[in-house]
């Protein structure tokens, strides 16, 4: 009988997650200090960062146990479903194995929360009792409201203008778990005044949205800490319990993946479902495929430079080496708006530099074709960032049924779209744009990159 869910017994849940940094093909370009271009050191960190998170950022152990009280949260939602997508392979005739990891039944609709509970709770452990972030499409903003709510914090979100002016159920989902919602650039800030100075008309970025929740924990003195939801090593580890459990259930039915894919933002999915396979790639000679699939509006990975970039408009980050546009860069307002972030993740950066992963890109239109042939296959509509990832799933499927290979296709259905009908309203009636790279903003931005090389 043909099995579609693949679950994890209980007992055989992960209870540790796995550190990419003990196996990377060569050591990582340390972060950088933005006033004295020289390598951070904890200290650094900790005016916006708890030290049980910057230990995970710089930690070269294999393996970090998760704590009990994160377990016991986590429990709440995982281990989520593993499941075969017979009907879709069938709509595909196609001899393709396609498996997918369903992180769209966590609490906000997407894998955010795996890390958000993360963060919180070593924030919570050192005093914390706010934390300030920014959010994009709103998932993350969501996430980190709901698992401040849990350990009883308060949660500032800064919320990109763009997303906040066509996302109102978004906001209201924030509020209603007890978030603090403010749209960004706002004037409650030195940074987001001098934004709004500039360009008053500004649609707002997840970079100008990160200036203003970092100069927040900056300035407080302590009481109050910033959270990102990815790109940072450590978000990369809290998601890594996803290709860990993923890892269990495919063992459990006799099956391994030949292409691992997950759609790229700042690459915490990707990292999540991947990592834990590319240690059997790193470590054991496997052959994988790992496929990072982005918008051709915001293509770091496929056309960005591998680069020290700050992580936010405003240069208040430390400068992270990484594929960039340019930390000025504006991606037009396409509706993956958890895809619209300028840079990516170090680790995943390198490698894709050293060849052990790769990147893709794609236009809104054909992503929301595969998005609509999913739901109708397999009952579940995406999110918009997560289609992306189906596309490709979907054209590896295509290219097995022209070769006539059964390769095993696992991808991360990192979310699902049910605050994005606005974007399915605009694909259903054809209004929807391909809108391509703008090059000449692309440049300006491009030449916006400081020049920095590598401490030797
Ligand atoms: C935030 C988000 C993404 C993009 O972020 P990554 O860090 O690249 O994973 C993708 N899918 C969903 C559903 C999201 O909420």
């Amino acid at each position: 009988m043909d099995q579609y869910n693949i679950t994890l017994n209980p007992k055989d849940m992960p209870d540790a997650w796995y550190n990419i940094n003990a196996d990377m093909p060569e050591p990582m370009a340390p972060p950088l200090h933005p006033g004295t271009m020289k390598p951070v050191g904890p200290d650094d960190l900790s005016a916006i960062f708890p030290m049980g998170l910057i230990q995970q950022e710089m930690s070269a152990d294999p393996m970090i146990s998760i704590p009990g009280e994160v377990m016991d949260k986590y429990r709440l939602w995982r281990s989520t479903p593993l499941r075969r997508a017979y009907r879709l392979e069938k709509a595909l005739n196609t001899p393709a194995k396609i498996y997918y990891k369903n992180e769209s039944v966590c609490p906000g609709g997407s894998h955010k929360i795996n890390t958000a509970i993360a963060q919180a709770y070593y924030n919570k452990a050192e005093g914390t009792t706010e934390i300030t972030t920014e959010t994009g499409a709103g998932q993350w903003g969501s996430a980190l409201s709901i698992a401040c709510s849990m350990l009883g914090m308060k949660c500032t979100v800064y919320m990109v203008r763009v997303s906040y002016d066509h996302k109102p159920y978004r906001r209201v989902l924030m509020q209603t778990y007890g978030g603090n919602v403010i749209p960004s650039p706002s004037p409650t800030t030195n940074s987001g005044r001098a934004f709004l100075a500039a360009d008053p008309d500004t649609t707002g970025s997840l970079g100008m949205a990160i200036s203003e929740a970092v100069e927040v924990a900056a300035t407080s003195g302590g009481k109050i800490k910033y959270s990102l939801g990815s790109v940072l090593n450590h978000v990369l580890l809290h998601q890594t319990i996803i290709g860990l459990e993923a890892k269990k259930q495919m063992e459990s039915v006799g099956a391994y993946p030949d292409v691992v894919i997950a759609c790229c933002g700042g690459g915490s999915n990707f990292g999540g479902i991947a990592f834990p396979f590319a240690h059997d790639k790193l470590r054991k000679g496997k052959k994988i495929d790992f496929i990072a699939v982005e918008p051709a509006a915001c293509p770091s990975l496929t056309r960005g430079i591998y680069a020290y970039d700050f992580g936010d408009t405003g240069k208040l980050t430390p400068l992270l080496m990484q594929y960039t546009l340019g930390h000025d860069f504006v991606p037009s307002g396409i509706h993956a708006g958890g895809l619209r972030y300028h840079g990516v993740a170090s680790q995943l950066a390198l490698l894709v530099k050293k060849g052990v992963m790769r990147a893709v890109a794609y236009k809104q239109n054909p992503v929301f074709e595969a998005a609509v042939m999913f739901a109708k296959a397999e009952g579940i509509i995406p999110a918009p960032e997560t289609s992306h990832a189906i596309r490709a799933a979907i054209d590896e499927a295509i290219k097995c049924r022209e070769s006539g290979e059964a390769k095993t296709i696992l991808f991360n259905l990192s979310g699902h779209g049910h605050f994005d009908m606005m974007a399915y309203d605009a694909y259903n009636s054809g209004q929807l744009v391909d809108l391509e790279l703008d090059e000449k903003a692309l440049e300006a931005a491009e030449a916006a990159i400081p020049k920095v090389t590598a401490p030797a």
